[in-house]
Protein backbone atom coordinates (compact mmCIF):
# COMPACT_ATOMS: atom_id res chain seq x y z
CA UNK A 1 0.00 0.00 0.00
CA UNK A 2 2.75 2.44 0.80
CA UNK A 3 4.81 1.70 -2.48
CA UNK A 4 1.40 2.77 -4.01
CA UNK A 5 1.00 5.81 -2.55
CA UNK A 6 4.69 6.47 -3.42
CA UNK A 7 3.44 6.33 -7.09
CA UNK A 8 5.52 2.65 -7.56
CA UNK A 9 4.48 -0.92 -7.92
CA UNK A 10 2.41 -2.17 -5.09
CA UNK A 11 4.63 -5.28 -4.54
CA UNK A 12 5.57 -5.98 -0.98
CA UNK A 13 8.74 -4.18 0.91
CA UNK A 14 11.49 -5.93 2.91
CA UNK A 15 10.75 -5.58 6.02
CA UNK A 16 12.54 -4.30 8.92
CA UNK A 17 12.53 -1.58 8.27
CA UNK A 18 8.78 -1.35 9.57
CA UNK A 19 6.54 1.67 8.53
CA UNK A 20 6.51 2.59 12.22
CA UNK A 21 9.80 3.80 11.80
CA UNK A 22 10.10 4.34 7.99
CA UNK A 23 6.95 4.28 5.71
CA UNK A 24 5.44 6.39 3.63
CA UNK A 25 8.13 8.62 2.15
CA UNK A 26 10.59 7.12 4.79
CA UNK A 27 8.45 8.92 7.60
CA UNK A 28 7.21 7.33 10.73
CA UNK A 29 3.33 5.67 9.11
CA UNK A 30 1.07 4.07 11.61
CA UNK A 31 -1.18 1.40 9.12
CA UNK A 32 -3.98 0.69 10.73
CA UNK A 33 -7.76 -0.81 10.16
CA UNK A 34 -10.65 1.23 11.52
CA UNK A 35 -11.46 -1.63 13.77
CA UNK A 36 -8.80 -0.83 15.55
CA UNK A 37 -9.08 2.55 15.73
CA UNK A 38 -12.60 2.43 16.68
CA UNK A 39 -11.20 -0.01 19.55
CA UNK A 40 -8.78 2.76 20.81
CA UNK A 41 -11.82 5.01 20.90
CA UNK A 42 -13.75 3.22 23.50
CA UNK A 43 -10.77 2.18 25.41
CA UNK A 44 -9.89 6.50 25.62
CA UNK A 45 -13.49 6.47 26.58
CA UNK A 46 -14.00 3.59 29.02
CA UNK A 47 -10.39 2.72 30.21
CA UNK A 48 -8.35 -0.50 29.45
CA UNK A 49 -10.01 -2.32 32.84
CA UNK A 50 -13.12 -2.26 31.19
CA UNK A 51 -12.47 -3.45 27.85
CA UNK A 52 -9.88 -6.47 29.48
CA UNK A 53 -12.94 -7.52 31.49
CA UNK A 54 -14.13 -8.69 28.06
CA UNK A 55 -12.74 -11.80 25.93
CA UNK A 56 -10.08 -13.77 26.99
CA UNK A 57 -6.78 -14.50 28.87
CA UNK A 58 -4.96 -13.95 25.75
CA UNK A 59 -7.06 -11.82 23.59
CA UNK A 60 -8.92 -8.93 25.65
CA UNK A 61 -11.86 -7.29 24.38
CA UNK A 62 -14.42 -8.26 21.44
CA UNK A 63 -13.66 -8.85 17.40
CA UNK A 64 -16.06 -7.70 15.03
CA UNK A 65 -17.04 -10.43 11.96
CA UNK A 66 -18.35 -9.81 8.84
CA UNK A 67 -20.69 -13.08 8.56
CA UNK A 68 -21.47 -13.87 5.53
CA UNK A 69 -22.85 -17.13 3.23
CA UNK A 70 -25.23 -19.85 4.15
CA UNK A 71 -27.18 -18.17 6.97
CA UNK A 72 -30.21 -16.34 7.64
CA UNK A 73 -28.94 -13.44 8.94
CA UNK A 74 -25.19 -12.27 7.38
CA UNK A 75 -23.75 -9.09 8.57
CA UNK A 76 -21.53 -7.32 10.82
CA UNK A 77 -21.33 -8.74 14.24
CA UNK A 78 -19.50 -7.96 17.38
CA UNK A 79 -18.54 -10.96 19.78
CA UNK A 80 -16.13 -10.79 22.98
CA UNK A 81 -13.32 -12.79 22.36
CA UNK A 82 -13.14 -16.69 23.12
CA UNK A 83 -16.84 -17.12 21.53
CA UNK A 84 -17.44 -20.70 19.99
CA UNK A 85 -17.33 -21.00 16.31
CA UNK A 86 -21.02 -22.60 17.08
CA UNK A 87 -22.38 -19.81 18.94
CA UNK A 88 -21.41 -17.70 16.18
CA UNK A 89 -23.31 -19.95 13.81
CA UNK A 90 -26.55 -19.74 15.75
CA UNK A 91 -26.12 -15.95 16.32
CA UNK A 92 -26.86 -15.61 12.58
CA UNK A 93 -28.94 -18.66 12.06
CA UNK A 94 -26.60 -20.80 10.07
CA UNK A 95 -28.40 -24.08 9.35
CA UNK A 96 -26.32 -27.79 8.36
CA UNK A 97 -22.93 -26.49 7.88
CA UNK A 98 -20.67 -28.04 6.23
CA UNK A 99 -17.45 -25.68 6.72
CA UNK A 100 -16.48 -22.44 7.59
CA UNK A 101 -13.90 -20.44 6.05
CA UNK A 102 -12.05 -17.98 8.91
CA UNK A 103 -10.15 -15.09 7.95
CA UNK A 104 -11.19 -15.57 4.30
CA UNK A 105 -9.40 -17.39 1.44
CA UNK A 106 -6.31 -17.12 2.93
CA UNK A 107 -7.11 -18.20 5.80
CA UNK A 108 -8.66 -21.53 7.78
CA UNK A 109 -11.22 -23.81 6.65
CA UNK A 110 -13.12 -25.49 9.39
CA UNK A 111 -14.62 -28.79 9.33
CA UNK A 112 -17.77 -29.65 11.64
CA UNK A 113 -15.93 -31.48 13.89
CA UNK A 114 -14.17 -27.76 15.18
CA UNK A 115 -17.09 -25.83 15.87
CA UNK A 116 -16.35 -26.24 19.41
CA UNK A 117 -13.02 -23.78 18.67
CA UNK A 118 -12.61 -20.44 19.92
CA UNK A 119 -12.24 -17.39 18.13
CA UNK A 120 -9.17 -15.77 19.82
CA UNK A 121 -5.60 -15.56 19.45
CA UNK A 122 -5.06 -18.62 21.17
CA UNK A 123 -7.27 -20.52 19.23
CA UNK A 124 -8.74 -19.80 15.68
CA UNK A 125 -7.55 -16.05 15.23
CA UNK A 126 -8.97 -14.02 12.51
CA UNK A 127 -9.09 -10.60 10.99
CA UNK A 128 -12.65 -10.82 10.83
CA UNK A 129 -13.96 -12.79 8.23
CA UNK A 130 -16.31 -15.63 8.63
CA UNK A 131 -17.82 -17.70 5.19
CA UNK A 132 -20.13 -20.20 5.94
CA UNK A 133 -20.89 -23.23 3.47
CA UNK A 134 -24.06 -25.31 3.92
CA UNK A 135 -24.26 -29.23 3.01
CA UNK A 136 -25.49 -28.36 -0.70
CA UNK A 137 -22.29 -26.60 -1.25
CA UNK A 138 -19.78 -28.29 -3.76
CA UNK A 139 -17.12 -27.71 -1.43
CA UNK A 140 -14.40 -28.39 -4.51
CA UNK A 141 -16.28 -25.19 -6.53
CA UNK A 142 -15.18 -23.04 -3.63
CA UNK A 143 -11.91 -24.47 -3.62
CA UNK A 144 -11.85 -23.32 -7.54
CA UNK A 145 -13.01 -20.16 -6.98
CA UNK A 146 -9.81 -19.72 -4.42
CA UNK A 147 -7.22 -21.40 -6.23
CA UNK A 148 -8.28 -18.94 -9.98
CA UNK A 149 -8.44 -15.79 -6.88
CA UNK A 150 -4.99 -15.94 -5.90
CA UNK A 151 -3.40 -16.75 -9.54
CA UNK A 152 -4.91 -13.29 -9.90
CA UNK A 153 -4.03 -11.72 -6.86
CA UNK A 154 -0.15 -12.89 -6.54
CA UNK A 155 1.81 -9.47 -7.69
CA UNK A 156 4.16 -11.79 -9.65
CA UNK A 157 7.52 -10.91 -7.61
CA UNK A 158 8.67 -14.35 -6.54
CA UNK A 159 8.49 -17.93 -8.23
CA UNK A 160 6.80 -19.29 -5.84
CA UNK A 161 3.72 -17.73 -5.80
CA UNK A 162 3.63 -16.56 -8.97
CA UNK A 163 4.36 -20.69 -10.67
CA UNK A 164 2.87 -22.52 -7.72
CA UNK A 165 -0.41 -20.14 -7.35
CA UNK A 166 -1.29 -21.37 -11.12
CA UNK A 167 0.23 -25.04 -10.95
CA UNK A 168 -2.29 -25.21 -8.06
CA UNK A 169 -5.47 -23.96 -10.14
CA UNK A 170 -4.54 -26.00 -13.48
CA UNK A 171 -4.53 -29.68 -10.38
CA UNK A 172 -7.35 -28.02 -8.95
CA UNK A 173 -9.35 -27.66 -12.54
CA UNK A 174 -8.09 -31.19 -13.47
CA UNK A 175 -9.40 -32.87 -10.55
CA UNK A 176 -12.72 -30.27 -10.51
CA UNK A 177 -13.49 -31.92 -14.39
CA UNK A 178 -12.59 -35.32 -13.47
CA UNK A 179 -9.26 -35.47 -14.95
CA UNK A 180 -7.51 -36.07 -11.58
CA UNK A 181 -5.82 -39.07 -9.91
CA UNK A 182 -4.30 -39.42 -6.86
CA UNK A 183 -0.61 -38.41 -8.09
CA UNK A 184 -2.31 -34.94 -8.34
CA UNK A 185 -3.27 -35.11 -5.25
CA UNK A 186 0.23 -35.64 -3.65
CA UNK A 187 1.84 -33.03 -6.10
CA UNK A 188 -1.07 -30.80 -4.90
CA UNK A 189 -0.15 -30.87 -1.35
CA UNK A 190 3.69 -30.76 -1.97
CA UNK A 191 3.32 -27.45 -4.14
CA UNK A 192 1.37 -26.29 -0.68
CA UNK A 193 3.97 -26.37 1.22
CA UNK A 194 6.60 -24.97 -0.94
CA UNK A 195 4.10 -21.99 -1.17
CA UNK A 196 4.00 -21.89 2.38
CA UNK A 197 7.79 -22.34 2.90
CA UNK A 198 9.61 -20.11 0.32
CA UNK A 199 7.24 -17.28 -0.56
CA UNK A 200 8.25 -14.13 -0.67
CA UNK A 201 5.46 -12.24 1.32
CA UNK A 202 2.07 -13.42 3.26
CA UNK A 203 -0.12 -13.52 0.31
CA UNK A 204 2.00 -16.64 -1.41
CA UNK A 205 2.52 -17.72 2.45
CA UNK A 206 -1.37 -17.97 2.80
CA UNK A 207 -2.17 -18.66 -0.66
CA UNK A 208 -2.60 -22.30 -0.51
CA UNK A 209 -4.19 -22.81 2.94
CA UNK A 210 -7.44 -23.35 1.14
CA UNK A 211 -6.10 -26.74 -0.33
CA UNK A 212 -4.11 -28.04 2.31
CA UNK A 213 -7.09 -27.68 4.57
CA UNK A 214 -9.29 -29.45 2.25
CA UNK A 215 -7.42 -31.91 1.85
CA UNK A 216 -6.64 -32.80 5.41
CA UNK A 217 -10.26 -32.40 6.09
CA UNK A 218 -12.24 -32.77 3.40
CA UNK A 219 -10.47 -35.71 1.35
CA UNK A 220 -13.89 -36.75 -0.21
CA UNK A 221 -14.45 -33.42 -2.32
CA UNK A 222 -11.58 -34.72 -3.87
CA UNK A 223 -11.56 -38.79 -4.20
CA UNK A 224 -15.61 -38.57 -5.63
CA UNK A 225 -14.04 -36.97 -8.25
CA UNK A 226 -11.06 -38.40 -9.11
CA UNK A 227 -10.12 -40.94 -12.32
CA UNK A 228 -10.12 -44.18 -10.46
CA UNK A 229 -9.23 -46.06 -13.66
CA UNK A 230 -5.76 -44.51 -14.46
CA UNK A 231 -2.57 -43.71 -11.65
CA UNK A 232 -2.14 -40.96 -13.70
CA UNK A 233 -2.94 -38.85 -16.59
CA UNK A 234 -1.08 -35.88 -18.36
CA UNK A 235 -2.17 -32.49 -17.42
CA UNK A 236 -1.41 -31.55 -21.07
CA UNK A 237 -0.96 -33.14 -24.61
CA UNK A 238 3.36 -33.19 -24.82
CA UNK A 239 2.71 -33.61 -28.76
CA UNK A 240 0.50 -30.71 -29.32
CA UNK A 241 2.57 -28.66 -27.27
CA UNK A 242 5.50 -29.34 -29.66
CA UNK A 243 3.99 -28.61 -32.88
CA UNK A 244 4.01 -24.52 -32.01
CA UNK A 245 8.09 -24.91 -31.60
CA UNK A 246 7.74 -27.26 -35.16
CA UNK A 247 5.87 -24.69 -36.53
CA UNK A 248 8.27 -21.58 -35.59
CA UNK A 249 11.05 -23.68 -36.42
CA UNK A 250 10.26 -25.55 -39.56
CA UNK A 251 11.64 -29.03 -38.42
CA UNK A 252 9.85 -32.17 -39.35
CA UNK A 253 12.79 -34.50 -38.55
CA UNK A 254 12.15 -37.33 -36.39
CA UNK A 255 13.85 -36.13 -33.49
CA UNK A 256 11.13 -33.29 -33.47
CA UNK A 257 8.45 -35.90 -32.97
CA UNK A 258 8.21 -37.71 -29.43
S1 LIG B 1 4.41 -14.16 -2.39
FE1 LIG B 1 3.13 -13.65 -4.17
S2 LIG B 1 2.23 -11.68 -3.71
FE2 LIG B 1 3.98 -11.99 -2.30
S3 LIG B 1 5.76 -11.09 -3.33
FE3 LIG B 1 5.70 -13.23 -3.95
S4 LIG B 1 4.53 -13.21 -5.90
FE4 LIG B 1 4.10 -11.29 -4.85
Amino acid sequence: MIESLEGKRGVPRNRPPFPVTQGYLNKPTVVNNVETFALAARIAVYGGDGFAALGTKQSKGTKLLSISGDCLRPGIYEFPFGVSVREVLEACNAQDTQAVQISGAAGTCLSAKEFDRKIAFEDVATGGSVMIFNRQRDLLEVVRNFAHFFVHESCGFCTPCRVGTSLLKNLVEKVYTNHGTADDLKDMSYISQVLKTASHCGLGQTASNHIADTLKKFPEIYHKRLLVEANFEPAFDLDSALEDARQITGRKDEMAYL
